[in-house]
């Protein structure tokens, strides 16, 4: 998607002599900020002006009204409340919208005091945009919100990545190939490119299977030189060589980013870690239309319900959510580094209860990532702090739980859980504010300063001193009440707003004697109003006074409090992000045995060799939904072998549609996914040697969107695996060459498994209804046949969903179209045409010889009689002498044998 395309304005943007001192604010706000809405606050309201508001009446569904003139014409306005703005903020944004929020900085008294006609001083403080977003009502808990850039330098790729509410930053240095792998490994909401490369067609693929909003900027921002001063600037350091060796490409994306950061953050900068460097370390490369066609995070129509994360996720916190899905994005390569988390998903198989303790420990723990990131950015409020002191209390409350096991040498936690564990101890600072914020701050604080009454009572002795004269003075107010009513004998009632402060007030009638008192009453007249008479007394005007000023020193002190807080929060961000991460991830391993357990996973062995074992392998999220209608699901083996050691390198799978091809194949690429991601598996054994680059073309689906019909994607994912796929690759392919004729189909199917098997050299895993292929078994070395079983039993067809060795002898597509419920009458006559068309098909030439294209073939011979044909029918055998015949005997096989 890329964003709404900011046409420039239809009207001249600059100030004349007519224009009003605060459209001028408004005007310089916004040529500041023409790529984005300009929401103007104006006192409860936030206003939109111009092309803003007419963008914004059609996107919200807003009332558009006009305010003043501009240059002669009326300035259309539309405006929304400032207490509803998130959630029209979040609409817009959904719908790739940038929107530039601009503030009062000051309170209108305090303009007044400049003079009468003085404006309020007004700034813009953020530019809120998808990739950039804080705030937990604009974000999902259970997935990450990233920003990306790509740039491009001699010839190399680099894609920058912020998650700015986590404060992680990566760095991935690839080939332009790879791109788009790598930034669907991220699932970016928002991409920022160099303009110079916006338009760029091989860059576009990339950018579309993103899935983000695409925001060109200026080029300039990712020259070498500027881009790493930006960085520097970011992180507050002279040289980046202390955070590892970048390239040119990787500086240049990571000053984009840097630069994007700069402005809609309006200079408040980030708490960020450092980048780390994801190149190093290697991912196994799964394309946009491979995730796609496995439903890795998303189905295909792009919900979660039904993705393999959705299916497997047994997380209790957000943090850990988000690490899981993590993980499954980008499984690891590394058979050393995938042996660390099968270790630590092990361990907490074995150990039940401790898994248990943790994760109810984990269940009352918050998110403290987000809320760190948010206070750290000055956006913050009470409850954040609470969020935080909850994280620290889990870690604590972690670190004795494991406390017995740790030193054990024999059954004590694996390294990964351990380095997470020693995260999770506090050091004195941590422990110091936790203390701080155990001692005082209230145990369900509101969410914002500006209400107050967060800080415990005890905490600071002139707070506490102020409440009490607030509230003392309050119970005052009340006993004045009753003496004013005994002294007047009127029937008074103590208000309050915010023109008057306290006043007595009365029904006009009861008030009378009042009004006629002379000069000596002590109630004092203040309004008329239609039916009610207010009144002071100097006793109710020195008590108003000393309750607001003490109600007004009493939220300077909380918000001082919050404040200090917030600062020390703010110097003790990457710590505190340290033990979100490690919560996340302790989560992410608990949450991963919780499911193995639940549905009987096995830890998978996994080498850096070339094979493909699985005995009793199941699919997870068929499985579920073949449970969930009480059917049982049927385990398959596979055995694939990239060297031909202990199995085929390529097996063909034959069977009728609706047999469970499409399932059997993705099933296998899923076990490939889970096993690297440190997950345990949905099979009786697995053994997979390390996999670099993951292949699945299953199913057809037309991507009109972009102009291509079915036939045509289907080849272009398949010249990219042919391009791609190396020997340690592994590949799934399901129905090459449906979408075009026959033989056409037929011939690009056969040679693009034998390319597979004899170039690529890939585990593959090669589905198709062109029976023909199964002859590639004898004619290959490493090639098998596998179908899928079916029987049928009275008539009827029955799947068996079991992956056996050898070709399916037929198709049972009538059977299948039966199924289906086709009118009987349709299948009878199709069956009488296959009858037919399997009769012609068996005396015609075999497929057997290779070139197989039917090109190839001489035409065959004209309907008709032939020579011989002819030549017989001239002979009458009862005419013929015995010589006669003989001689009739030779020319007849002349004829026969031109013929051939
Ligand atoms: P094909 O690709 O051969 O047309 P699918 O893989 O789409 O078939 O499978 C069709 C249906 O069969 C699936 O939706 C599922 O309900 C069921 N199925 C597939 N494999 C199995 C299995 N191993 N055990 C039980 N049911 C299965």
């Amino acid at each position: 998607m890329n964003a709404p395309i900011a046409h420039p304005p239809k009207v001249d943007l600059t100030p004349d002599a007519g224009t009003t001192p605060v459209m001028a604010q408004f005007l310089t706000a916004k040529a500041s900020h023409p790529d984005a809405m300009l929401f103007f606050r104006m006192g409860d309201f936030y206003e939109l002006f111009f092309d803003d508001a007419e963008k914004a009446a059609a996107a919200l569904g807003i009332a558009l009204t006009k305010r003043g003139k501009h240059k002669g014409e009326d300035i259309p306005m539309a405006g929304v409340p400032v207490h509803a703005m998130d959630g029209y903020l979040a609409r817009l944004i959904r719908q790739g919208f940038k929107v530039a929020v601009c503030e009062q900085m000051e309170d209108p008294s305090e303009a007044k005091k400049r003079g009468s006609k003085a404006v309020v001083r007004r700034d813009v403080v953020r530019v809120v945009t998808p990739g950039t977003l804080t705030e937990d009502s604009l974000l999902d808990a259970r997935g990450a919100n990233r920003l990306a850039a790509v740039s491009v330098r001699k010839g190399k790729a680099a894609v920058a990545v912020v998650e700015l509410s986590a404060g992680a930053v990566d760095s991935v240095a690839c080939d332009l190939g790879d791109l788009a792998s790598v930034l669907a490994a991220f699932r970016p909401s928002e991409v920022l490119v160099p303009d110079r490369l916006f338009g760029d067609e091989t860059l576009k693929a990339a950018l579309d299977g993103s899935g983000g909003v695409v925001q060109a900027i200026p080029s300039a921002l990712g020259e070498p030189t500027g881009a790493r001063d930006r960085v520097q600037r970011l992180y507050g350091v002279s040289a980046l060589d202390g955070f590892g060796h970048f390239e040119e490409a990787e500086v240049s994306a990571l000053g984009l980013i840097a630069a994007y950061l700069e402005t809609t953050q309006a200079g408040k900068i980030p708490a960020l870690a450092p980048p780390r460097r994801t190149g190093e370390v290697g991912h196994l490369a799964i394309d946009p239309s491979t995730r796609h066609s496995l439903e890795i995070d998303r189905t295909q129509r792009g919900e979660r319900d039904g993705s393999l994360l959705h299916c497997i996720d047994r997380t209790v916190t957000s943090g850990g959510a988000r690490a899981l899905a993590e993980r499954i994005a980008r499984p690891l390569c590394d058979p050393a580094l995938i042996n660390a988390n099968l270790d630590a998903v092990g361990w907490m198989v074995e150990n039940r209860p401790l898994r248990r303790d943790l994760r109810d420990i984990l269940k009352a723990s918050s998110d403290v990532a987000r809320a760190t990131s948010r206070l750290a950015l000055g956006r913050g409020g009470p409850r954040d702090l609470a969020a935080i002191r909850s994280g620290l209390l889990s870690a604590e409350a972690i670190g004795a739980l494991f406390a017995a096991s740790r030193n054990d040498p024999l059954a004590g936690p694996p390294a990964r859980l351990q380095s997470a564990l020693a995260d999770l101890t506090l050091d004195a600072d941590l422990s110091s504010l936790l203390a701080d914020l155990r001692e005082g701050l209230a145990d369900e604080p509101s969410h914002l300063v500006r209400d107050g009454g967060f800080v415990q009572l005890g905490h600071r002795p002139e707070l506490d001193a102020a409440r009490a004269l607030r509230d003392d003075s309050r119970r005052v107010i009340a006993e004045l009440e009753a003496r004013a009513i005994e002294e007047s004998g009127v029937a008074f009632k103590v208000r309050h707003n915010a023109v008057l402060g306290y006043f007595l007030e009365a029904t006009a009638k009861a008030a009378e004697p009042l009004m006629r008192a002379g000069p000596d009453s002590p109630f004092i007249h203040r309004q008329t109003l239609a039916n009610q008479v207010r009144f002071t007394t100097v006793e109710l005007s020195e008590l108003d006074a000393k309750i607001s000023q003490a109600g007004y020193r009493a939220l300077a002190i909380e918000t001082e409090t919050f404040e200090s807080w917030r600062r020390e929060v703010a110097a003790l961000a990457p710590r505190l992000q340290r033990v979100a991460e490690a919560i996340a991830e302790l989560d992410a391993h608990a949450g991963l045995a919780e499911w193995a357990e639940e549905v009987g996973a096995t830890r998978p062995m996994v080498d850096d060799g070339l094979c493909f074992f699985v005995e009793g392998g199941r699919h997870p999220v068929v499985e579920a939904a073949v449970k969930a209608q009480g059917n049982p699901y049927t385990p398959n083996d596979c055995r694939l072998s990239g060297d031909g050691q202990g199995g085929s390198r390529l097996s063909i799978v034959t069977g009728p549609n609706m047999a469970g091809k499409s399932t059997f194949l993705r099933q296998n690429a899923l076990l490939v996914i889970l096993a690297q991601a440190g997950a345990f598996v949905p099979a009786r054994t697995m053994h997979l040697g390390v996999v670099d680059r993951l292949f699945s073309r299953v199913g057809a689906g037309d991507d009109l969107a972009r102009g291509r019909s079915t036939f045509m994607m289907e080849m272009v994912e398949t010249a990219a695996i042919l391009s791609q796929a190396t020997p340690r690759s592994f590949v799934v392919l399901d129905e090459i060459g449906r979408g075009t004729a026959t033989y056409d189909g037929l011939a690009i199917a056969w040679a693009t498994a034998e390319a597979l098997h004899e170039t690529n050299r890939a585990r593959t895993l090669f589905a198709t209804h062109y029976h023909e292929l199964a002859q590639l078994e004898e004619r290959l070395d490493h090639v098998s046949n596998l179908s899928m079983a079916a029987k049928e039993w009275n008539g009827d067809l029955v799947f068996l969903h079991e992956a056996v060795l050898g070709a399916a002898d037929r198709s049972y597509g009538v059977q299948v179209a039966r199924l289906a419920g086709v009118p009987p009458k349709v299948v009878a006559r199709a069956k009488s045409v296959l009858e037919k068309l399997e009769k012609e098909k068996t005396s015609s030439a075999s497929l057997n010889d290779l070139p197989l294209f039917a090109a190839a073939q001489p035409e065959p011979e004209p309907a008709g009689p032939s020579p011989v044909d002819l030549a017989l029918a001239d002979i009458s055998p009862d005419d013929l002498s015995p010589r006669e015949a003989l001689e009739a005997l030779y020319r007849l096989k002349a004829l026969a044998t031109d013929k051939a």
